[in-house]
């Protein structure tokens, strides 16, 4: 199925919702990460790499310093995408 939310073919689930980004599934598949005014569309596989490369940069981060600096768009209001 096509992704198209302006003609309505496609349903909306959200899966998470954090202070910084929201996660939506679309009955066509398509995987949304909402974050402020921006969303950015994935595919189930990519969404997994996206995580891990997260998990990686924490990961290096805790790494150098004792104390995870604040996300930069922790400031940013929630997206109503
Ligand atoms: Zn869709």
């Amino acid at each position: 199925m096509k992704h198209d939310t302006d003609a309505g073919t496609c349903e909306r689930q959200r899966l998470a919702q954090g202070n910084v980004a929201a996660v939506e599934r679309c009955s066509c598949g398509v995987i949304k990460l909402v974050m402020g005014p921006m969303t950015l569309r994935f595919d189930a596989d990519a969404l997994v790499d996206l995580q891990q490369t997260l998990s990686a940069a924490l990961a290096e981060l805790r790494g150098r310093t004792s104390a995870v600096p604040t996300p930069v768009f922790a400031s940013m209001p929630r997206g109503q995408a």
